[in-house]
């Protein structure tokens, strides 16, 4: 079936000024109709690109009871996203062509969004030998990562990279040293002394960073930072810029939202990897994210188990959801505190992230892919994690007031996501089998 849906009285992303638009088949058109099988009527709401998170633990293979790639994607419309790339950090880990197309597969059937796949580096995330790049990237891979870990040996990190280049796909870091991490759980500091609890120093990342660039200029491939979190991380990451080398970077909500505080008001919900920092650190995320020099947001969600995170924080493993957050912590944290424009902080979640993986543009003209986001700037609402979509519940914004909330996510021409108040006449669009992947 091919009807055609239209959006009228929305607001341009960019320019603020009234736009209606159209779509079928999945695709932009040229003008908007007159008459419409389906009409939308956005009542003055912002619309944009969908949003792209870069940075994702879906889980499957393997970990199904944490997060399913049908309910993280379902997470993620409901936050406006219409693609994600999920991490292959999965039981078993997604190091060779079967588990990417696997990945593929199951998107295809049940996913909410484009479910993007990241290839590890290493087999197992072992950090030894390297994966067969060229063919995972034809298998439809989009990156590489050892995420969750990282790479330790600095030459293996340097033959991972040219090899990388030669494939044509970026390196995503985690980047932490393992002997300086130590046995630690929360930031290094008076703070993690005080609660008794062993502390990650911020080096630990920021050597990592630098080591990484060197690297990047030495080989000529593509790094990808994930979730930098530190002063001196940012530092980094603009020097590789200024020397211009093919380094980009990505930072998440919880480190322009919050302190290492947070640890001793929330518990468990407050323990990611890399860990909540300083007051000076926040401000220099917000800075960072200010001047350019991070190139988009990602969210790091990262599902656990209740019982797991209900664990003495030392046990408690790293990481909290984020995809049902992100747009309104972004909105709040950033864009009603006045450190940038919408339009800037937009950016860092649709144009941002497909240029750091050289994705199809998506742009409000005909021709384009309709992957769209109607988005209410000014709704407030609370975050009550039970009402997530997600499996993962442990989020430190659980019953903070936020602005800004997703109306309608529509993935290739398909409605993947309504809120209850947006009035839409006509027919609802029904799963055609569009192929999301
Ligand atoms: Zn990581």
């Amino acid at each position: 079936m091919s009807h055609v849906t239209v959006i009228r009285n929305a607001r341009h992303w960019k320019t603020g000024e009234p736009i209606d638009l159209a779509f079928q088949r999945g695709v932009i058109l040229e003008g908007a109709p007159a008459s419409a099988d389906v009409t939308v009527d956005a009542g003055g709401a912002i619309l944009s690109p969908g949003l792209v998170d870069l940075h994702v633990h879906l889980r499957e293979p393997g970990q199904g009871s944490r997060e399913t790639i049908e309910t993280g994607t379902r997470a993620a419309a409901a936050g406006g996203f219409t693609a994600v790339a999920c991490m292959p950090n999965t039981e078993p880990v997604v190091d060779n062509i079967a588990w990417v197309e696997w990945v593929r597969t199951r998107a295809r059937a049940m996913a909410s969004c484009r479910v993007l796949p990241i290839a590890a580096v290493t087999i197992g995330q072992k950090g030894e030998r390297l994966t067969e790049m060229i063919a995972l990237k034809q298998a439809g891979a989009v990156a590489l990562s050892d995420d969750g870990h990282p790479i330790v040996s600095a030459a293996t990190m340097r033959h991972a990279l040219e090899y990388a280049c030669h494939a044509g796909l970026p390196i995503v870091c985690h980047e932490e040293d393992p002997a300086l991490k130590g046995d630690g759980h929360m930031n290094e500091g008076t703070l993690a002394t005080r609660l008794g609890i062993r502390g990650i120093p911020a080096a630990a990342e920021s050597v990592m960073v630098r080591r990484d660039v060197e690297l990047a200029e030495l080989t000529g491939g593509r790094v990808h930072l994930a979730h930098l979190s530190c002063s001196a991380s940012f530092e980094g990451l603009r020097e590789a810029k200024r020397r211009g080398l093919a380094v980009t970077g990505e930072t998440c909500p919880h480190y322009w939202m919050l302190t290492e505080d947070a640890v001793a008001e929330r518990g468990t919900a407050a323990k990611m990897n890399p860990p909540l920092r300083t007051e000076r650190d926040r401000a220099a995320t917000i800075a960072a994210i200010q001047d350019g020099t991070i190139d988009c947001l990602a969210t790091d969600h990262a599902p656990h188990g209740e019982d797991d995170k209900r664990q003495p924080f030392e046990m408690a493993p790293f990481g909290i959801v984020g995809l049902e957050t992100a747009l309104a912590l972004t909105i709040t944290g950033l864009v009603r505190a006045g450190h940038v424009t919408l339009p800037w902080a937009l950016q860092l979640w649709t144009e941002g992230p497909r240029r750091v993986f050289h994705l199809p543009e998506v742009r409000l003209a005909a021709g384009f892919p309709a992957d769209l986001t109607l988005i209410d700037a000014e709704r407030e609402w609370v975050v009550d994690p039970e009402a997530f979509h997600s499996k993962g519940r442990s989020t430190p914004f659980a019953g903070m007031r936020v602005t800004g909330r997703a109306l309608a996510t529509w993935c290739a021409g398909e409605l993947t996501h309504a809120d209850p108040s947006l009035p839409i006449a006509g027919r609802r669009s029904e799963r055609e089998g569009a192929a999301l992947a």
